[in-house]
């Protein structure tokens, strides 16, 4: 077999695991993938629809008088991860940082944006965000094939060669030294946020949109014909995925982002051993805390944000949801929800096994 049959097999096997994972993800949603077209008002028509894209479940509510942009999204997302973000896609960017062995690469535009901010936040995080983390994150493989508690001799030198100052951007030169490896997980769906936000913005007939990237990073852009605020569920990280333990209403223009011990991790001798990892101990983050909700104005951020946060615990977090004018909710094991003072108009608890706390000590 060539080399070209054997890509050409290889890629007709990705899509049949995509259209089977795309399949899972109508039945998981209950949604029809056949556009549901209600007449609202005058000729504002809403659109939903099921996709997977970014390796999840995306779900979009579209209210346009044009045509149905579902379709279209979902494609944005899906060339969004393979040209920038994938670090098994042979042809994107953070793949050909990671293979360069040290040496300076050449980035476009899209991608020095997004690593200079996550370059910023891992700085004013000191490091509890930190973009660098991806053989940490392959070795103990949560969530993949494999998953296990890794050898400790082995996580300690992985750990020596990991840390944000070892990657390096000057304009559109990046250049990763040492043996770490660039991994944008924790903030690539929050990129997709953005990335459909930028384009909503020109597409004149559209009214609004809800866009939920498994549940886990949502964009609300612009109104809904009836003007009522957008809502999203806040899960109850100890519950299946219906469970929910409050609703949080966001303003057009707003991103959501949550990080829970929930949503990857195994099991082991009583332990939860879940994907959001510290990266001084390597281990995963045992602080009490089991998700951390964020609202800001930028998807990469609310994104990195709701990990840093979640790494940093409630009390240490504040000063960095101040400096980027983002507001959050924490959830612990205790079943207390802690709010900021800008959450607290927006959150709206739904059970009474939890209780909101009045200040975060
Ligand atoms: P999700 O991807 O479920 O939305 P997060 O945004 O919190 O959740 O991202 C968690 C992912 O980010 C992990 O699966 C892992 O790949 C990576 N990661 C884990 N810990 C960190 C960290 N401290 N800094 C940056 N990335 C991390
Ligand atoms: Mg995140």
């Amino acid at each position: 077999m060539n080399r070209n049959s054997d890509l050409n097999n290889k890629e007709r096997k990705k899509k049949r695991n995509i259209h089977k994972k795309v399949m899972a993800a109508a039945a998981v949603a209950g949604a029809s993938f056949i556009l549901a077209a209600a007449v609202l008002g005058a000729e504002t028509e809403q659109y939903t629809g099921t996709d997977f894209a970014m390796d999840t479940v995306v779900s979009e509510t579209l209210y346009t008088s044009g045509k149905d942009l579902n379709p279209e999204i979902g494609d944005m997302l899906r060339e969004t991860e393979e040209k920038y973000l994938s670090w098994t896609e042979k042809g994107s960017e953070t793949y050909k940082i990671n293979q360069a062995k040290g040496k300076t690469v050449q980035v476009s535009d899209t991608l020095a944006g997004y690593l200079e901010k996550a370059l910023k936040l891992a700085e004013d995080s000191g490091g509890a965000f930190d973009p660098t983390m991806g053989k940490v994150i392959r070795l103990w493989d949560i969530g993949g094939e494999n998953p296990h508690v890794p050898d400790q001799k082995e996580l300690d030198s992985l750990l020596e060669e990991t840390g944000y100052e070892n990657l390096i951007l000057e304009g559109n030169e990046v250049t990763l030294k040492g043996g770490a490896a660039l991994d944008l997980g924790a903030a690539g769906k929050g990129i997709g946020c953005d990335i459909v936000m930028d384009f909503l913005k020109d597409q004149k007939e559209v009214c609004g949109m809800i866009l939920n990237l498994g549940g886990s990073s949502v964009m609300a852009y612009g109104e809904k014909p009836d003007q009522t605020p957008w809502r999203v569920a806040l899960r109850d990280p100890r519950e299946e995925e219906s469970g929910y333990l409050g609703v949080i209403t966001l303003k057009g223009g707003e991103f959501l982002s949550t990080s829970g011990d929930y949503e990857k991790y195994f099991m082991e001798d009583g332990k939860r051993y879940h994907h959001i990892l510290d990266p001084e101990t390597g281990y995963p983050v045992w602080n009490g805390l089991t998700s951390v909700t964020v609202i800001c104005e930028n998807g990469l951020l609310a994104d990195g944000l709701s990990t840093a946060c979640f790494v940093l615990g409630a009390e240490d977090a504040l000063p960095l949801l101040e400096k980027y004018n983002a507001e959050a909710a924490f959830v612990d094991e205790e079943h207390n929800i802690y709010l900021t003072d800008g959450m607290k108009s927006r959150f709206e608890l739904m059970k009474n096994t939890y209780t909101i706390r009045d200040s975060f000590d």
